[in-house]
């Protein structure tokens, strides 16, 4: 038997063994969000979200049961409720052919893992906490999120979307002949001209309703939750005016570029994050074959 597939039975006497150790001990489904109860040999879906626990009113950015998930891997964080700080210890198994974390909390408020804890208001402890967790899924360039996000974060926002009958766009942004734009301007000048995108491409969305990630060296990925294709080729619009328009100064000389942009956005198709992307992808490829510096959706 794999280590990572056991049955309910073993689950529950495991569980009852870590309860010895361990402060909080749940089952949770990363992509649904959703606290599993393993009593009487079945998963029954509880009626919480796992990420109420953390009183941040929204899912968590650096989600490692999602990482744990996707990598079959185990992995730890720390995290805030207000009241405590836990270590999260995020297990995968496998259990009756589906896939599971069992997430381990430990109490280390008092463990000094944060300096002085006693001396700091909830917020101070809040914004430490949340500033390790966002360097984690953040891209240290353009400070918008990095490509471990969009793998952590698109199936979850898509499954959630797709429940709730609500369509998803996703808009894959490139930079026009970045190239011509390192060899005439210099690699550092190459790295402003990605941070203003980024940051053009970070004021049209909305504040933490929508997110940026950074795909790859000039090449951004844009979710927009609950959005039509006409809402998203305005948005998309926006941002290919925003960049064409933008003048970015460096050492005293003024460098201009554009960016092509694919458009796709789902509401009854099924496709999983990886089609999505493809899909936006083969769009904003031919975008760039008909001329560049526009929109196909
Ligand atoms: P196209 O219009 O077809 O997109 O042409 P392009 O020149 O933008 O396309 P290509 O993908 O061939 O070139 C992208 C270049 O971006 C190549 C690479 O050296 C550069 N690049 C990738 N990451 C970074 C980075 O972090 N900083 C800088 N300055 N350049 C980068
Ligand atoms: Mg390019
Ligand atoms: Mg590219």
């Amino acid at each position: 038997m794999d280590n990572k597939d056991i049955n309910v039975k073993l689950l529950i006497d495991t569980m009852s063994v870590f309860e010895k150790i361990y402060d909080v001990i749940r089952i949770v489904n990363p992509m649904k969000k959703q606290i599993l109860d393993l009593k009487l040999n079945k998963v029954t879906e509880l009626e919480a979200s796992c990420y109420s626990f953390w009183k941040k009113g929204k899912v968590c950015s650096n989600c490692v049961s999602a990482r744990a998930y996707n990598e079959n891997e185990t992995f730890v964080k720390i995290e805030y409720n207000g009241e405590k700080v836990y270590m999260l210890t995020a297990i995968p198994v496998q259990f009756e052919n589906t896939a599971v974390i069992i997430e381990l909390l430990k109490d280390i408020t008092n463990s000094g893992v944060i300096e002085n804890i006693e001396n700091k208001d909830s917020d101070t402890i809040h914004s430490v906490v949340n500033h390790m967790n966002e360097l984690v899924v953040s891209d240290p360039l353009t400070n918008v999120f990095n490509k471990r996000f969009i793998n952590e974060r698109l199936p979850v926002d898509m499954i959630n979307s797709s429940l709730n009958g609500e369509p998803v766009s996703l808009i894959m942004v490139d930079i026009d002949f970045f190239k011509k734009v390192n060899d005439t301007y210099g690699h550092v000048a190459g790295d402003e001209v990605i941070k203003t995108v980024a940051a053009i491409l970070t004021r049209s969305i909305r504040k933490d309703i929508d997110w940026v990630a950074r795909y790859g060296g000039e090449e951004f990925v844009v979710y927009l939750k609950n959005t039509n294709k006409n809402s998203a080729i305005n948005v998309a619009e926006r941002m290919r005016k925003s960049i064409e328009d933008a003048e970015i100064k460096y050492e005293g000389t003024t460098i201009k570029v554009t960016a092509s942009f694919g458009v796709k956005t789902l509401l009854e198709e099924q496709l999983n994050q990886e089609e999505l992307i493809k899909e936006a992808d083969s769009k904003l490829y031919e975008a760039k074959n008909s001329g560049r510096n526009k929109i196909i959706a």
